[in-house]
């Protein structure tokens, strides 16, 4: 329901091309396949999805009348199919303890409410959480951190303005570990003006967290703005080569017409999909489920 409400704008979009694409139940030929096919790569498919799905689409249904539900059932149907291998699962309380997870994205693409909202669903089922707040360039970004830390019960790990965030983040292990803790939540800077700083940073916080745990962090979650569209793929590409992540979480699907970028992220990706996000509250933060996601993208 939340998944659909979120992401009407791009269903909306694609829904009315679609349905003025094919008003009248009219054999399936080469123009309306064009048609479809430009449709996807307006709605950010990406053009190799694109025509992957518009070619499926035409073996089935060349010559044969099609009307706009059959189009759309089709279409959700191969989109779920082209990304029900990218799907993972977040399940921080089956894994280790303390499960530490790094939240890495650029400035604005919403780590830090990524991480609260993830924090309120740990501490609700039960969870002993720990939030460090690793992007000590930003005194904002700590503060809105804190809120989101009060607000789940979650305790709370800072340092003033323009510290060694590494050092924080051992810290918080070495807590983690002493206090029992379940999870460890750590968020990181974003300042991708400086890219070479924040990988030495980003690469220097997982160096000292492996001095306590080997393991960890046991996962790296990535987190893409939707709304930033193609540029979604161009940081995928930065923060997957040169750091490493475990897990894609796409955020703001709901802001965006063009929620289908998630497409080509999810297959240019070494790394699955593990969350969505379809609004500014908690229950807004989701599992990733292909089918049910395609669906309500094509609406
Ligand atoms: P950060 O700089 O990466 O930590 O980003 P923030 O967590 O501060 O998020 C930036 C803005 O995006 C904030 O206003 C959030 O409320 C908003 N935001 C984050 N996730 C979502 C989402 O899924 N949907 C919508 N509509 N807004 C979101």
């Amino acid at each position: 329901q939340r998944l659909t409400q979120g992401l009407s704008r791009s269903s909306k979009q694609m829904g009315e091309q679609i349905t003025s694409a094919f008003v009248a139940k009219a054999p399936l030929d080469q123009a309306k396949l064009d048609e479809l096919e430009e449709m996807l790569i307006e709605a950010d498919l990406g053009p190799h999805s694109a025509a992957r799905i518009t070619e499926r689409f035409g073996q089935e249904k060349f010559g044969k009348a099609v009307d706009e539900q059959e189009i759309k059932e089709a279409l959700a149907e191969a989109i779920g199919d082209e990304l029900s291998a990218r799907e993972g699962d977040f399940a921080p309380l089956s894994g280790p303890r303390p499960y530490v997870v790094l939240f890495i994205g650029v400035n604005g693409s919403g780590k830090t409410t990524t991480l609260g909202k993830i924090a309120a669903d740990l501490t609700g089922r039960g969870a002993k959480v720990l939030i460090a707040a690793g992007d000590t360039f930003r005194a904002a970004a700590v503060e809105q951190l804190k809120v989101w830390a009060d607000r789940a019960k979650a305790d709370f790990m800072s340092r003033p303005t323009g510290s060694d965030a590494a050092g924080l983040a051992f810290d918080a292990l070495e807590r983690a570990r002493r206090e029992g803790y379940d999870v460890v939540l750590i968020d990181t800077a974003g300042r991708l003006q400086n890219k070479q700083g924040l990988m030495d940073e980003l690469h220097k916080i997982i160096r000292v967290v492996k001095k306590l745990d080997p393991d960890a962090p046991h996962e790296t979650l990535l987190v893409l703005d939707a709304t930033v569209g193609r540029n979604a793929l161009a940081q995928e590409n930065i923060f997957g080569n040169q750091i490493g992540v475990s897990g894609i979480v796409m955020t703001k699907l709901d802001g965006t017409a063009r929620g289908g970028v998630l497409v080509p992220v999810a297959q240019a990706s070494d790394s699955p999909i593990k969350l969505i996000g379809v609004g500014e509250g908690i229950e807004d933060l989701q599992p990733f489920n292909a089918r049910a996601f395609a669906r309500s993208l094509v609406g």
